[in-house]
């Protein structure tokens, strides 16, 4: 096994004895506690070549993170060098061609700024400061996604450095395999040190939050759920039950007050956003309505997601229909009188075009199930850490007489292998493409794909 202090590079690298050891190895969900053998901080894709060709060549392993947000499902980082790829930070965009070129660090609300008056857009999820490689390479779950699809199926070249250190380019006729593996697969077979895509044509957004009181319980669910049913593709909508922290960033009034949140997102003209939501006026009197015309780069913030690192404890399950035996099981768990100690637990809109398989896909090609649970805590104290952590397995089990088949892979939080996120048809294929291109299992991904 090589020392990691012989790696000759020009970018930053720490290790355990460097003074910036504890900083350098945070990842954005302050819960994990990663122990690589090293810190390397990327600036070019020659940077990375030489780092994972050091690892080959010394029996080490690589992992690349763009920014921490998928780290609690990593597992051991015994021998393996961690690539922050947080500065490479290049964006490109073609508005004649509806493009855009990112490299692997470029955060979800950079491009969106980058993208401003260009008249199009690319599939944004609910956060704003995950890396746009790692949400990409995950799948992209998008607020545009029941029109669109998921985001990795809008990629369409990617730039990669092999387990033997080559940087190589990949997409429909050059290396074929592995482009098809990366767009889904959360980066177990090549480090990616640029992604090109396709823009949408979006410019104008209706979307924002409804808040009502979490006492609306159940009900409340089954007629979201009723017009969830009804809604068209252009619209994707998640509902949550959400206990805001005691904190000075969140409003007064909401602080530590479980409430029900509706946030959605529809693409066409206000006057049709506001009538499709109306039924959803019903279910309550809103303590607010945030619900109004903006440009896509608002969508980033509709959610009020974290835009800091916290740490979090999650878990999550697809859910292939939800009749109201399954919303009361929910509701019981996380419901206003369930005592739960989650933050957060919600239920996502799937159908539409995220449940057809688009010609040419990857290897997340589309998701047979209606909605997508997921839930989450903060761990504040062990005890908190063990009630959260025991929650999650409860809605989970719970949900499980509805549960879907396959899971996915930005939300798997735990780490439970690639063949509870895949079917035995798409692991055995990863199998391969793994096979050819890193048979050593030099690069570490989000899940363990196992070659049997
Ligand atoms: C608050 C919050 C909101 C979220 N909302 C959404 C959402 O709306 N939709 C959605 O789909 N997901 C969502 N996610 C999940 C998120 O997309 C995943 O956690 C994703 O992995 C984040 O990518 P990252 O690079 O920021 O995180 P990281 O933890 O840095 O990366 C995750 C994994 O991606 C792979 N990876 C990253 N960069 C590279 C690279 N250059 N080459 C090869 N592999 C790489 C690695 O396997 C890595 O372990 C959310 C997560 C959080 C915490």
């Amino acid at each position: 096994m090589g020392d990691i202090k012989e790696l000759n590079i020009e970018c930053q690298l720490s290790t355990p004895s460097s003074d910036d050891w504890d900083v350098a190895r945070l990842a954005w969900n302050l819960a994990t506690d990663l122990r690589p053998v090293g810190v390397a901080f990327p600036e070019t894709a020659s940077d990375v070549s030489r780092i994972v060709e050091f690892a080959g060549k010394n029996g080490l392993r690589v992992t690349a993170q763009g920014t921490g947000h998928g780290a609690a499902s990593i597992g051991s980082l015994d021998n393996t060098i961690l690539l922050k790829t947080g500065r490479m930070t290049g964006i490109s965009v073609d508005p004649a061609a509806g493009t855009a070129r990112v490299e692997a660090g470029v955060l979800a609300r950079e491009l969106g700024e980058s993208l401003k008056g260009s008249g199009f857009y690319y599939l944004p999820g609910t956060s704003p400061d995950v890396s746009v490689t790692g949400y990409t390479l995950g799948g992209g779950m998008s607020w545009l996604g029941r029109n669109y699809g998921f985001a990795c199926n809008q990629v369409s070249a990617i730039e990669a450095v092999t387990a033997d250190g080559q940087l190589v380019h990949a997409d429909h006729e050059s290396n074929p395999d592995l482009f098809w593996a990366l767009r889904g697969s959360g980066g177990c077979h090549a480090i990616v040190t640029a992604l090109h895509f396709s823009l949408v044509p979006v410019s104008e957004v209706y979307a924002g939050a409804l808040l009502f009181p979490a006492q609306l319980g159940a009900p409340a669910l089954y007629a979201y759920r009723d017009w969830a049913a009804t809604s068209p593709d252009e619209f994707m909508s998640i509902f949550r039950f959400l206990r805001p922290p005691d904190l000075p960033q969140v409003p007064e009034q909401l602080r530590n007050t479980p409430v029900i949140t509706i946030t959605g997102a529809f693409i066409g003209t206000p006057a049709e956003g506001e009538r499709l939501l109306s039924p959803l006026l019903e279910i309550g009197t809103p303590i607010a309505n945030t619900f109004q015309p903006m440009p896509p780069q608002g969508l980033t913030h509709i959610n009020m997601d974290p835009e800091n690192p916290v740490p979090v404890i999650g878990h999550h399950a697809t859910v292939r229909e939800l009749p109201d035996e399954a919303i009361d099981a929910f509701v019981a768990q996380v419901g206003p009188e369930s005592g739960s100690p989650l933050l957060l637990a919600e239920l996502r809109r799937l159908g539409g075009a995220f449940g057809r398989k688009p010609e040419n896909a990857g290897a997340l090609a589309s998701l047979d199930a209606d909605f997508i649970m997921y839930a989450c805590g903060i761990p504040m104290n062990p005890e908190l850490a063990q009630a959260v952590a025991a929650r999650l397995d409860d809605v989970e089990t719970a949900l499980l007489p509805w549960a879907g088949t396959e899971g996915f892979m930005n939300f798997s939080e735990r780490a439970v292998g690639m063949e509870k996120i895949y079917s035995s048809e798409v692991c055995s294929r990863l199998g391969e493409v793994k096979r050819r291109w890193d048979p050593d299992g030099v690069i570490v991904g989000k899940q363990e794909l196992r070659l049997v």
